[in-house]
């Protein structure tokens, strides 16, 4: 009998798992539970802050102006390609509209329930099996509930919503404007104004270089490696906050201090699954989401997986393995070592973390380990792995970004081979 998946939030992420769950209908059946009224995630930009219009918290971190950081040659999944008449960068809007067509292309709309909110998820375990009840209520009408039995869930909700804030001394005292890049739209609201945005991840690099061309100083405030890129010249850096002296004086690590007139803060968000309930066995962290086999799999619930809990990644490619890898547990194709071994390994990928001096919050940071962890994916689900060109277009897109912040969305490039592609006109091949 076909498995009932619940599938929770129709992102890049859920959307994934239903074009894959929904191909192979005689095994499985998918249920999407999605709490607005579109498809889409963090891609869905709004004007509003705090909350929507039906009083939920805004789910999407999209400002105004954003287009993608990475080239739509390597975003996009590898079986559905972004229109080729746009340039490699696009806008947020045009990510949207792609993660619509896929939806249609895949026609996946009808295993979405929209404004449906999923309240609580529960294992309950009888007869050697566990199930999952899944508690939803409509968005419109919060009174309507329903439980359903599920035989697997797929987390799908992304981890962009929840807002990290770091704990300053004396913030209190700082009495100019003071926000997460979450509640960011716009730079209007900073003309003219000595601005400090803190954290120089993408957001705080994108934000600080926007807000620059209307403000009269922004510094830049963070504790990685000097940014080399050339700078417009009212954007400085300097090291991360270590206290506000007075309802103005912002005081940094290194001494300095600036008058600020906003305090932006880009730095990053924290985990929050807050459905999941506590027999459901997950440990949720800031920055760390355990135990997870290979960052997807329950090692006790093997029924419960993660989709995109990784950072510094190419995203969708990667959702497209971790679905098949997930399935590929549910249909039993894949034989999975003993919940002890399991929890072992992911034990030893946390404690090589720290040793290697990462922070206990990057427990999920792949960046350059990404590749390798796709081609183990790839061949643990016995799927198709990503083509080559992707890791040594990635590669270089990055490398072009870190010194030419500025300018490196100019540059256009295309996947001309399995293991090939070009930028403008240069034939690049990977070995
Ligand atoms: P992020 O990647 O988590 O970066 C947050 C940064 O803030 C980190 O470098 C962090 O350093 C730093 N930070 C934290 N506390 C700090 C403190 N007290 N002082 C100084 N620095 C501090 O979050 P994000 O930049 O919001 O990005 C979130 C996701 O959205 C990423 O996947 C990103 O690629 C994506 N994004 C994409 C675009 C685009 O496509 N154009 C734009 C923006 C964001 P530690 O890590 O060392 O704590």
């Amino acid at each position: 009998m076909a498995r009932r998946v619940a599938v929770i939030g129709a992102g890049a992420a859920g959307l994934c798992a239903a074009r894959h769950l929904s191909a192979r209908p005689d095994q499985f059946v998918p249920t999407v539970y999605e709490q607005t009224d579109r498809v889409g995630g963090t891609w869905v930009y709004t004007d509003r802050v705090g909350t929507d219009e039906h009083g939920l918290p805004v789910h999407s971190s999209m400002y105004k102006n954003l287009r993608t950081n990475l080239p739509k040659e390597v975003m996009a999944f590898p079986d559905f390609p972004f229109d080729s008449s746009l340039p490699s960068f696009v806008t947020h809007q045009e990510v949207l509209k792609y993660l619509e067509d896929y939806t249609d292309h895949f026609q996946l709309r009808k295993h979405i329930q929209f404004l449906t909110k999923v309240d609580t998820v529960k294992p309950v375990t009888g007869a050697g099996q566990t199930l999952w009840e899944v508690t939803v209520s409509s968005v419109e009408e919060p009174e309507k509930i329903t439980t359903q039995q599920f035989d697997a869930v797929m987390v799908c909700n992304g981890h962009f919503s929840e807002p990290y804030i770091p704990e300053i001394p004396q913030a209190s005292y700082f009495r100019g404007i003071s926000l997460h890049s979450h509640d960011y739209r716009s730079p209007t609201p900073f003309t003219g104004m000595d601005v400090v945005v803190v954290g120089a991840g993408n957001s705080g690099l994108d934000i600080a270089l926007e807000v620059s061309k209307v403000a009269r100083r922004v510094v830049l405030s963070h504790d990685k490696e000097l940014v080399v890129s050339k700078l417009p010249r009212n954007l400085t850096q300097s090291t991360g906050i270590k206290s506000f002296r007075s309802p103005r004086t912002v005081e940094f690590k290194n001494g300095e201090e600036l008058n600020a007139d906003a305090v932006i803060y880009c730095t990053g968000y924290s985990y929050s699954f807050p459905f999941l309930t506590r027999e459901c066995g997950v440990c949720v962290e800031r920055g760390r989401v355990s135990p997870l086999y290979k960052h997807v799999v329950h090692t006790t619930h093997t029924t419960l997986s993660f989709i995109g809990v990784c950072n510094k990644i190419c995203p969708c490619p990667q959702f497209h393995l971790q679905v098949q890898f997930a399935m590929a547990v549910l249909d039993r194709s894949l034989v999975l070592p003993s919940k002890e071994e399991m929890d072992k390994e992911v034990e030893r990928d946390y404690s090589e973390r720290l040793e290697s001096g990462m922070a206990p919050h990057h427990a999920h940071v792949l960046g350059n380990k990404q590749w390798e962890y796709h081609v183990e994916l790839a061949r643990l689900a016995g799927c198709q792995p990503l083509s080559k060109a992707l890791h040594s277009l990635h590669a270089s897109v990055l490398s072009e970004r870190s010194t030419d912040l500025c300018g490196f969305r100019n540059s256009n490039y295309s996947i001309t081979g399995p293991d090939t592609w070009c930028k403008e006109s240069v034939l690049i091949e990977q070995d």
